[in-house]
């Protein structure tokens, strides 16, 4: 495959996904030499600073319907990244409608896993998915007083689990090949 062709298929792919900048994958993103945090902090991102290492929280503030609105100015480390998905496709091992196939069935979970959250109590409050995840399980619910509630939070635990391994399993690098 061209690189125009792979170029052209990530970007159809990334704009049906999102995930790795809408804090379902990642929570922060660590600044890298030549990243400059205060243009990036003009240009919009939360950066932060801890023990003198920079970095920007997720969901990422650029990311406008599911493009990228800082994409020429980007991170290092966003224009490093690719996905098992891209990686897949670019090397013949999958096809654009299966890499497709596979965003759509994974964002259904993304959306039940938010569903869960909501119905647990936590309201849409911008922060990264597996964040507000571990809020909810952190607060305890008595089965015998609130069985409903018990019932979600199984449901929610479940849910959240699968996500994981589904995201170990098809979209996150193997360590090293990022
Ligand atoms: S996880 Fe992969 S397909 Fe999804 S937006 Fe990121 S790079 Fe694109
Ligand atoms: S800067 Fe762009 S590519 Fe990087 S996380 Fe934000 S939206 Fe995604």
């Amino acid at each position: 495959m061209n690189v125009e062709d792979s170029t052209a298929i990530a970007s159809r792919l990334c704009a049906a996904c999102g995930m790795c900048c809408d804090g379902t994958m990642f929570q922060i993103v660590r600044m890298q030499p030549g990243d400059s945090a205060a243009e990036l902090g003009r240009l919009g991102l939360k950066i932060r600073c801890r023990d003198g290492e920079f970095f920007m929280e997720q969901p990422c503030s650029a990311l406008k319907e599911m493009k990228c609105t800082i994409y020429e100015k980007r991170p290092t480390r966003c224009r490093l990244f690719h996905c098992q998905q891209l990686r897949r496709v670019e090397t013949g091992d999958a096809t654009e409608s299966e890499a497709t196939a596979m965003i759509v069935e994974t964002r259904e979970l993304v959306e039940c896993v938010r569903g869960l959250i909501e119905q647990s109590g936590l309201r849409e409050d911008g922060q990264a998915l597996p964040e507000r995840f571990e809020r909810v399980m952190a607060t305890p619910v008595d089965v015998k007083l609130e069985p409903e509630m018990a019932a979600v939070r199984e449901d929610l635990g479940n849910a959240m689990q699968k996500l994981r391994m589904r995201i170990n399993r098809e979209f996150r690098p193997p360590p090293g090949a990022e």
